[in-house]
């Protein structure tokens, strides 16, 4: 497993999480068989917007006995009062439902707290008018709650909501559907969705990554907007090369489905490679680089990549980024111009041009 760190809270964070959606529909211990396999396999970040409360007494069996060593992200806003999942910004239902959680999990602190599901401003507005979101901050007052989180599919909602409040972690949608204009939760256009990573990589607030794989829809060729499957492990990567991105959170509901998400970090990098979207950039994505690094190798041994993250991120005002460019072993001034990457690019990228713009940018 490998970690990222929250710029903001300090938390080591494991790049692949997981999620609560589904793992209730297991046999009781199988699921708890599961999440220790999760745990055991260096999984230490877990959301809790469960598709049904069953969940929450399985991850206290499981993980009661380990509690200081994961992180729950647990949502303000989530009201199992009905057994199902339900969404009520009631402050007396969240308080019981919160309270409740708690005691399935066997805790008495809450690692992220979540204002929970803002897809509309009018749900930001509601939350306010009725105390929820007070009710949140008066908890990490008590210290119940170590740091605040989001939960948003919506760019435009997600910007107000970080105007108005500090936020610690964000929980949004990313995969290569959602961002190319596909699916149910595709809110917002490509430029709107990478303004909200970049924000989150410049002022170091994490994101966990719900959706990844776009509900199944990205590992089914009849289902799939491209048209073609996309793996599990390439949907992985392509969530973990956005900036900002800390973890991402599938489902699982077997040991065996836990253990297939571990085997991410034994993948060769050619099975990892997600470049077969650029077929079906939509044309404000076009010419716009993406990070994947299919362009590799460099004959002058720059990590595009990289460069091109670092520059965007510098662009949109991220100071630690200029530092982080300086520090590569290779910059863009060591471009020679080969044409390699511009011939490879899936994307249509030019990246003769934008090294030399990249150059002169840092001044190297
Ligand atoms: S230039 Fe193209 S292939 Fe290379 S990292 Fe960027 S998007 Fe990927
Ligand atoms: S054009 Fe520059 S960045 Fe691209 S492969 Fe050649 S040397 Fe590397």
């Amino acid at each position: 497993m490998k970690y990222r760190m929250n710029q903001r809270t300090g938390d080591r964070v494991s790049e692949i999480g997981l999620g609560s959606a589904y793992l209730y529909k297991a046999e009781t211990k199988e699921a708890v068989r599961a999440l220790r396999t999760a745990y055991e396999g260096g999984i230490n970040y877990f959301d809790l917007a469960a598709g049904h409360g069953m969940a929450f007494s399985l991850w206290g069996e499981a993980l009661g006995d380990v509690r200081k060593n994961v992180l729950y992200q647990i949502h303000f806003g989530a009201d199992y009062s009905g057994g199902e999942y339900g969404w009520s910004l009631d402050l007396d239902t969240v308080k019981r439902s919160v309270d409740w959680m708690l005691e399935q999990l066997k805790t008495d602190y809450i690692n992220y707290g979540f204002i929970h599901c803002q897809d509309e401003d009018s749900d930001w507005e509601t939350y306010r008018k009725n105390g929820v979101y007070e009710y949140l901050l008066s908890l990490k007052e008590a210290g119940t709650v170590r740091h605040i989180g989001l939960s948003s599919h919506t760019p435009s909602v997600i910007e107000r909501i970080l105007d108005e409040v500090p936020v610690d972690m964000l929980m949004f949608s990313v995969n290569p559907a959602y961002d190319y204009g596909h699916g149910e939760y595709a809110n917002g256009g490509v430029d709107e969705r990478t303004a909200v990573y970049r924000r989150c990589e410049r002022d170091g607030i994490g994101i966990s990554v719900m959706k990844p794989f776009s509900g199944g829809q990205l590992l089914d060729a009849s289902q799939s907007p491209f048209r073609q499957a996309l793996t599990r492990y390439q949907c992985i990567r392509y969530a973990l090369d956005k900036p900002g991105v800390l973890t991402v959170l599938p489902g699982a509901q077997s040991t065996v489905e836990v253990k297939r998400l571990l085997a991410y970090y034994d993948q060769p990098e050619e099975a990892l490679d997600y470049s077969i979207i650029g077929q079906f950039a939509p044309i404000e994505a076009d010419g716009k680089c993406v990070y994947c690094n299919h362009c590799r190798p460099c004959p002058a041994g720059l990590d595009i990549g990289l460069i091109n993250k670092y520059y965007d991120l510098a662009l949109a005002g991220d100071r630690m980024a200029g530092e982080h460019y300086r520090k590569l072993a290779r910059n863009a001034s060591d471009c020679i111009s080969c044409g390699h990457c511009d011939r490879r690019c899936p994307f249509h990228v030019h990246q003769r041009e934008r090294m030399r713009e990249i150059s002169a940018f840092f001044r190297d």
